[in-house]
């Protein structure tokens, strides 16, 4: 499996750098967002170092699968109860800033911070 020694989201997978992580298994791990955009909001991260949907090749449709289902499952062990968000940022013009794959997953009452 590929690591980037250097990339944020592959440090918190290895646990080199604190984060709220509330989730992980062999694939995955889901931890809280450093800067919330809303009252409750994670983010759901392989831990193989993939960094954009391009990258993904057809061996990576289960763990894509995977990553959407876990949203709605996630979401209700943390609280959200009348929907929510789900961002993927992919790409420059994406405003994708870690490059490193991740699925947003934003709920809460409104209003919020942004978006
Ligand atoms: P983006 O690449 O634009 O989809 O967004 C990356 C997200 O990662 C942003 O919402 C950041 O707040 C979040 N982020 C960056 N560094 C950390 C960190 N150390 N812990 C938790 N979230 C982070
Ligand atoms: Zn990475």
């Amino acid at each position: 499996m590929t690591i980037d020694p250097d990339c944020i989201f592959c440090k918190i997978a290895g646990g080199e750098i604190p984060s709220k992580i509330f989730y992980q298994d062999d694939e995955v791990i889901a931890f809280h967002d450093i800067r919330p955009h809303a009252p409750v909001h994670f983010l759901i991260v392989p831990r193989e170092h993939i960094p954009t949907l391009q990258d993904c090749g057809e061996h990576h449709q289960g763990l894509l699968g995977k990553m959407v289902a876990l949203a709605p499952k996630l979401a209700a062990e943390q609280g959200i109860t009348n929907g929510f968000r789900v961002v993927v940022n992919n790409g420059q013009d994406g405003g994708q800033e870690v490059f490193h794959l991740h699925v947003h997953v934003m709920g809460g009452p409104r209003p919020w911070k942004i978006g």
